[in-house]
């Protein structure tokens, strides 16, 4: 798994708080045609790894699946049912990803929608908005960060090219890295790198897999990744080690409950984009809407499963059989409420559930 790591961050602010402004200019740019008059009053869940997708294939039945969350009136791609994808991944920004995911998967699915590990970075702005923070990880880690709004942020190669002999083992090392390109840099990225030995580093963000360590650490590709959760284990013993004071840490990502409550309130305020020219005397309260089932759809039992179950009502929880998970019989240990073969049959069990009663 691969979840967003602050490395001797504290609490994270204030939750939700940076969500609002995404969230006005989703209900824009969802549905105009609406005429239900009733709201829906639950929300769903995906994770992506295992559910929707293998690699970058649907599985599962996923695009007919999430197609069935949309109004079907003409091309719109009006939202019907608020859904987002709640994944440990990570490494793109959340634009990015979005459109990646767009076309793989057929549907208009918009950055609001799209919950990665890092996605929590967000509500850290406020503290480290101009301090010097490192971004490491697979993928754009510093371009996921200046999105966020952090505005002295550097990537771990950068960073690491601006000292002779920062890395002993460089030598040792067959593989070559893409050489940082400056001749494109902004002033901004050029006074950053030039004043680096003058400031000091305030927090490093681990956006997603460190490249550098993780594929010896974990062998080939087991059944199950640890991804950063040994890569934490692995800075935090060696951080003790050497030091006398124990690392200060905040890990973020499922099965954190954080990321159970940051989710219903995203699909609390999801509600409103679904039904935006419904009549809003009726439901001016859709913002804040009670929504009586919440359903997380995962492949993984002891990540997605142990999450939902923990963060308690109202989530309910469904166990595909295309990731992770494989058994016959629900998994003994974290046992889900619902055990299915594929994504789509989770989505029609649901909408059965939901749209019949
Ligand atoms: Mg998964």
């Amino acid at each position: 798994m691969s979840i967003g790591l602050l490395a001797r961050a504290s609490q994270s602010q204030k939750n939700g708080k940076r969500l609002s402004p995404i969230l006005s200019a989703l209900s824009r740019s969802f549905s105009q045609s609406q005429s239900q008059s009733t709201l829906p009053s639950f929300g769903i869940a995906f994770d992506i790894d295992g559910v929707v997708l293998r690699g970058e294939t649907p599985i599962g039945g996923s695009p007919q699946a999430l197609r069935r969350l949309y109004h079907h009136d003409g091309d719109s791609g009006a939202l019907k049912i608020p859904y987002i994808f709640l994944t440990n991944g990570g490494g793109f920004r959340e634009s990015k990803r979005a459109l990646e995911l767009s076309e793989l998967l057929g549907v208009h699915i918009s950055p609001s929608q799209v919950v990665q590990g890092h996605s929590p970075f967000k509500q850290l702005v406020d503290r480290f908005e101009n301090e010097l923070v490192v971004a490491v990880g697979k993928g754009e880690p510093a371009a996921v960060m200046s999105e966020y709004g952090y505005k002295n942020v550097i990537s771990i190669d950068d960073y690491t090219s601006c000292f002779e002999n920062i890395d002993p083992l460089l030598p040792y090392k067959k593989w070559t890295t893409k050489q940082v390109s400056y001749q494109n840099s902004t002033s901004k990225e050029r006074d950053l790198r030039n004043n680096i030995h003058s400031q000091r580093v305030r927090a490093v963000f681990i956006v997603s897999d460190s490249v550098d360590w993780s594929r010896d650490i974990q062998g080939a590709f087991p059944a199950e990744r640890l991804g950063l959760g040994a890569f934490r284990i692995a800075l935090e013993s060696v951080f003790n080690k050497i030091h006398p004071h124990a690392l200060g840490y905040t890990t973020y990502g499922k099965p954190n409950p954080f990321v159970f409550n940051n989710a219903e309130t995203l699909l609390k305020q999801l509600v409103q984009s679904c039904h935006h020219n419904v009549n809003i005397a009726n439901h001016a309260n859709a913002g804040n809407r009670h929504l009586k089932t919440l359903y997380m759809i995962g492949d993984n039992p002891s990540v997605d499963i142990y999450g939902a179950r923990q963060a308690g009502h109202p989530w309910f929880s469904i166990l595909t059989r295309t990731g992770v998970f494989k058994g016959k019989d629900n998994h003994p240990e974290f046992p889900a409420d619902l055990v299915v073969d594929t994504v789509e049959e989770a989505v029609d069990y649901i909408l059965r559930k939901e749209c019949t009663s």
